[in-house]
């Protein structure tokens, strides 16, 4: 079997005056202020000291780092704007993070061929802003949309409030241009609705967190703007009803934007902090929403408030005009920040089970946090049967820090017994590593290293990371 070196080889100053003379002294950081701010990413407890950070401003620049970096096997850990929870960029073995933000030009939008040509460090607000200007709509919105970026959105795949009707980044990726682990450059795909030639890598390269190319140019699809959009909310003794609610939209021939749940915990806890009015005693608490030509949202949103009241629902409220909406969608975008002022140290974590498992799943999620005396909330994407549970405590407690890494074993395991799987969105990074042959399988993670090799056969791209 093809195995990758392992590559910990550490920077010196040799390579330092070479990857000067590529990016310009200006452009790499080894002074120890520079290297703290790319020590963490966005997952807490992970830290790492890469040895360089290097600004790239060209295909041809990124190309040659990565050359020099595979003759000294040295790391290089391509990132975005570091928002990823799966602790996707951590230095683990020092080396050079790409830093991509400098590669920040929206180089076209064709609104004849409903495409968009950037470069990775632009960020999704820009893109939307630029495509809305078209008519045109780009749907993938993560959570992190105001500062992730869309190469980072590529390379981990991300999803968002959207995919149950518009489906996820690689949904919208059309074609890419990419540095292998050799520094050859390759393109895959382009304007095309239509190419078959040859295996799909730019597939293979979206979801793959950096581990076998720098994504250095992105053609993305985009769809038209729907003229309105509607938005409501339902409050449930518990999921069990929510979701029935959700199935029955569903078998109404109704294909919701957004079909959103929050749990109890996180309803009082969003209510406590953000005062929007919610329905504290509610069990659980559904959003739902629909976009398209007024009339089909005007019916859709209708069905879908009868789901609910037919489902139980104690309270259902379609909003009557934008602000009412935006108070609605509120209570979704406060849960993470609502959870994360109760305790200092907030674990965002992300699993999906089949959409019909989502209650029973939940249960599991609740049971265990019980179990292991720890307060987690739960919100997602109920049409997705993507769901976040977020435990918050106290960093200085390691007992506590103890527990919450045992109660997520247990989270995952009962995922995979559901049908489910450890990651829907956040990617596998260096965090869900423990979890992913208990998920594919020995066969399929041998496999996966033998495609890294083909890709990188110095194992220098973000090693370790994706099993990779
Ligand atoms: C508040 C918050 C909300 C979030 N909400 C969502 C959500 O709703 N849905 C969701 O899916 N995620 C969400 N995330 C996670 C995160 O924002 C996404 O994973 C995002 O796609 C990461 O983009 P980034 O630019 O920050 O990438 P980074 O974190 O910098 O990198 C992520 C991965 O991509 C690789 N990478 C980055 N750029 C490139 C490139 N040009 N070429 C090759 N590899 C590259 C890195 O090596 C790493 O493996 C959220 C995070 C936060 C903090």
């Amino acid at each position: 079997m093809a195995t990758t070196a392992r590559p910990a080889a550490r920077l010196d100053d040799r390579l330092t005056e070479r990857l000067v003379a590529v990016a310009g002294a200006e452009h790499v950081r080894t002074d120890p202020g520079g290297l703290l701010a790319f020590a963490t990413d966005a997952t807490p407890l992970h830290r790492g000291h890469p040895d360089a950070v290097v600004f790239p401003a060209s295909t041809d620049e990124v190309a040659a780092v990565v050359r020099l970096a595979g003759e000294a096997g040295v790391p290089v850990i391509p990132r975005g704007s570091g928002t990823n929870l799966s602790a996707a960029t951590i230095a683990d073995r020092g080396g050079i993070v790409l830093a991509l933000t400098r590669l920040d030009t929206l180089l076209e939008v064709d609104p004849a061929n409903l495409v968009a040509v950037c470069q990775p460090g632009v960020r999704i607000v820009g893109l939307a802003e630029a495509a809305a200007e078209h008519g045109l709509l780009y749907p993938p919105d993560p959570g992190s949309q105001a500062t992730s970026t869309l190469g980072g959105n590529v390379a981990t795949c991300a999803g968002g409030l959207k995919g149950l009707k518009y489906g996820v980044t690689r949904d919208y990726v059309l074609g890419v241009e990419a540095v292998l682990g050799t520094g050859e450059v390759i393109r895959s795909g382009g304007k095309l609705v239509k190419d078959v030639a040859g295996y799909d890598l730019r597939r293979l390269l979206c979801g793959s967190e950096g581990t076998l190319g720098v994504l250095t140019e992105l053609t993305l699809r985009l769809v038209p703007r729907p003229p309105a959009s509607g938005t409501g909310v339902a409050s449930f003794d518990g999921l069990d009803a929510a979701a029935r609610a959700v199935t029955r939209t569903l078998r109404a021939g109704v294909l919701p934007v957004t079909l959103e749940f929050l749990d109890q915990v996180c309803v009082r806890t969003v209510e406590a902090f953000a005062r929007i009015g919610l329905d504290t005693d509610a069990g659980a608490m559904l959003i739902f929403g629909q976009d398209g030509e007024p009339e089909a949202v005007e019916r859709d949103m209708g069905r879908m408030a009868r789901a609910c009241e037919e489902e139980g629902a104690s309270h259902v409220r379609v909003a009557e005009d934008d602000a009412e909406a935006g108070r609605i969608l509120e209570a979704r975008r406060a849960a993470l920040p609502s959870l994360s002022r109760l305790e200092r140290l907030t674990i965002l974590e992300d699993a999906t089970v089949p959409r019909d498992r989502l209650p029973e799943m939940v249960g599991r999620v609740q049971e265990i946090a019980r179990r292991h005396d720890l307060r987690v909330g739960t919100f997602g994407h109920a049409g997705d049967g993507n769901l976040h549970p977020t435990a918050v405590l106290d960093p200085d407690d390691e007992d506590a820090v103890r527990r919450a890494h045992e109660a997520f074993g247990e989270i995952f395991a009962a995922a995979i017994e559901l049908g489910g799987t450890i990651t829907g969105e956040h990617g596998v990074g260096l965090t869900k590593l423990p979890f992913l042959e208990r998920q594919l399988g020995g066969e399929h993670v041998a496999l996966v290293r033998r495609i890294k090799h083909a890709f990188d056969p110095r194992g220098i791209l973000n090693p370790g990371k994706l099993g990779s």
